[in-house]
C-alpha cells in the first residue's frame, strides 16, 4: 500500500514501524474471510483491511481519532487471525497496538467508558484486588438484568456474567528444587489465572517436575501487561514488561534459565513481544529480547522435552485452540499431539480459527459481539459430543464455560492427570477413567 507519512511523523520510531507494516499490505482482502468481526457484522470497516485503511488515515495525517474510527478499532479482538491468513506478512498486531496507544493518548472517551477502562486496569492485573472484586460480585449479581438494560452499564453486567460462583482459595506459588534435574525453568505467575484457577499452575508444576524440570517463580514478577496493552495504556504495559524483565533477568544471571514457561497463551504472546515493545529503551532492549527468546508456551516446551509415560483415560477431548496460541504464537500442533500421545481422543471443532470472544477485556467491553462469538464457538464444540474441552488460555476457558455443555480444563491439567497427577477438579463427577 502506498503511504505518504510526513518526514516529521516518521521521526517517531513507532510511526516508522507502523508505516512499514502498512506498506506491506497489498489490499488483497484475503484476511476478511477469517476475521470474526467481519464474519459477524459484514462491514468492511470491521475487517482487517478496513481497519488498516482507518489506521493509515489516522496515523499518516496525524488526525485526532474520531468516534467512528475508535468504534471500529475497539471492535477488533486482537485475535490475529488476519496475521495467519495474510500472504504478505502484515504485522497487524504491532499496527493495532500502536493505533490503540495513539487513541488512548488523544481521544476522550465518554465518562462511563473511561470509568470502566480505568477500573479494569486498576483491578485485573492485581491478584488480590481481582480476588476481592470476585468475592464482592455476588452482592451485585441480583441487579444484572437491570444493568444490562442500561447501555453505559453493560460492562458491569458482563463482569458479573463472567465472575465464577465461588472463588478458589489462594494457593501460594512455590518454587521446586529436585534432587537431580534436567532443566531449570521460570514460570509466569501472572494475574487472573491463579485467582480463577490455581489448579492450572499446580498441574503445570507437577508435570514439569515429573519431566525433571526445576520450576521457579521469580520474586517481583507479576501481570505481563497484556490487559492494559490491549486497552492502549502503553506506559502501564511497558512498566509491567520492565518489572518482569528485571525479575527474570535476575534469575538468568543467578543460576540460568532454560525457558520461561507461560500457561496462559494471551500472556505468552505479549511476553514474546517484550523485545519489540522495549526495543527503543537502551537499558532494557537487550534484556527484553533475551526474555522474549526464552518465553514458551507450556505445551511448546513439553513437546520439546517429551512427556513422561502416561496411562490412557478413555476420554474424548474437544481441543479449542486459543487465538493467542494458534495465531499469536503459531503453536498449532503441539497441544493436540501431546494430548493424543497421552492417550486422549482429540477432536477439533469447525471454525477453529475463529475467536471465542474472550480476548482479554473484550468480553467485558464489547459483550454483545463477544457473546455471539461465544455461543457460535460453543455450538461447534458441543456438536463434537466430547467428554471435556481443553484449551490453553484462562480467558477462553472462562468464556467457553459460559456457553458449552462439557467441562472446560487447561490442556496441562489433562496431561498431568494422564501422567500420574490427580483428576482435574472440573471432571470430578466424570465416571470413566
Ligand atoms: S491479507 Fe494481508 S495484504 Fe491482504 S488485505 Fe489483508 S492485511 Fe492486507
Ligand atoms: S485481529 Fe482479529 S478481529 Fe482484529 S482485524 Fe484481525 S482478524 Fe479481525
Amino acid at each position: 500500500m502506498q503511504t505518504s507519512f510526513p518526514p516529521e511523523a516518521l521521526a517517531d520510531p513507532a510511526m516508522r514501524a507502523s508505516e512499514e507494516v502498512i506498506r506491506k499490505c497489498v489490499h488483497c482482502g484475503f484476511c476478511t474471510a477469517t476475521c470474526p468481526t467481519y464474519v459477524l457484522l459484514g462491514d468492511e470497516l470491521d475487517s482487517p483491511r478496513g481497519r488498516i485503511y482507518l489506521m493509515k488515515d489516522m496515523l499518516e495525517n496525524q488526525r485526532e481519532p474520531s468516534a467512528e474510527v475508535v468504534k471500529h478499532i475497539d471492535r477488533c479482538l486482537s485475535c490475529l487471525s488476519c496475521m495467519t491468513t495474510c500472504p504478505s506478512g502484515v504485522n497487524y498486531m504491532h499496527l493495532v497496538d500502536h493505533a490503540r496507544a495513539y487513541i488512548n493518548e488523544r481521544y476522550e472517551r465518554p465518562r462511563a467508558e473511561r470509568f470502566f477502562r480505568g477500573l479494569l486496569a486498576a483491578v485485573l492485573p492485581y491478584p488480590e484486588r481481582f480476588r476481592l472484586s470476585l468475592t464482592l460480585a455476588p452482592l451485585a449479581r441480583p441487579f444484572r438484568g437491570l444493568l444490562r438494560r442500561v447501555a453505559a452499564l453493560r460492562p458491569l453486567a458482563a463482569m458479573l456474567d463472567l465472575a465464577p460462583a465461588s472463588v478458589p482459595a489462594p494457593v501460594l506459588a512455590q518454587s521446586t528444587r529436585l534432587r537431580t534435574h534436567a532443566g531449570r525453568v521460570a514460570m509466569l505467575q501472572g494475574c487472573a489465572e491463579p485467582v480463577l484457577r490455581p489448579q492450572i499452575r499446580e498441574a503445570a508444576v507437577r508435570l514439569l517436575n515429573r519431566c525433571g524440570q526445576d520450576v521457579i517463580f521469580a520474586p517481583n514478577e507479576g501481570c505481563c501487561g497484556a490487559l492494559v496493552h490491549h486497552m492502549g495504556r502503553e506506559q502501564d504495559a511497558l512498566d509491567a514488561a520492565r518489572r518482569n524483565v528485571d525479575a527474570w533477568t535476575a534469575e538468568i544471571e543467578r543460576a540460568g534459565l532454560d525457558a520461561i514457561i507461560i500457561t496462559a497463551s494471551g500472556c505468552g504472546t505479549t511476553i514474546k513481544d517484550y523485545g519489540f515493545m522495549l526495543r527503543g529503551d537502551p537499558a532494557y532492549a537487550e534484556k527484553a529480547a533475551r526474555v522474549s527468546a526464552l518465553a514458551v508456551d507450556v505445551t511448546e516446551y513439553l513437546a520439546k522435552i517429551g512427556l513422561p509415560p502416561s496411562a490412557a483415560k478413555n476420554v474424548t477431548v474437544a481441543y479449542h485452540p486459543a487465538c493467542s496460541l494458534q495465531h499469536g504464537q503459531k503453536v498449532i500442533d503441539a497441544p493436540k499431539r501431546l494430548l493424543a500421545e497421552a492417550g486422549f481422543a482429540v477432536r477439533v471443532p469447525a471454525e477453529a480459527h475463529l475467536c471465542c470472544g474472550s480476548a482479554g477485556t473484550y468480553n467485558i467491553l464489547q459483550s454483545e459481539i463477544a457473546d455471539t462469538l461465544g455461543r457460535r464457538k460453543a455450538d461447534h464444540i458441543d456438536r463434537l459430543q466430547a467428554d471435556v474441552i481443553a484449551t490453553g488460555n484462562i480467558g477462553c476457558a472462562t468464556q467457553i464455560a459460559r456457553f458449552a455443555g462439557a467441562p472446560v480444563v487447561h490442556t496441562v491439567e489433562l496431561l498431568d492427570w494422564a501422567t500420574g497427577g490427580p483428576k482435574p477438579a472440573a471432571l470430578r463427577h466424570f465416571p470413566q477413567e
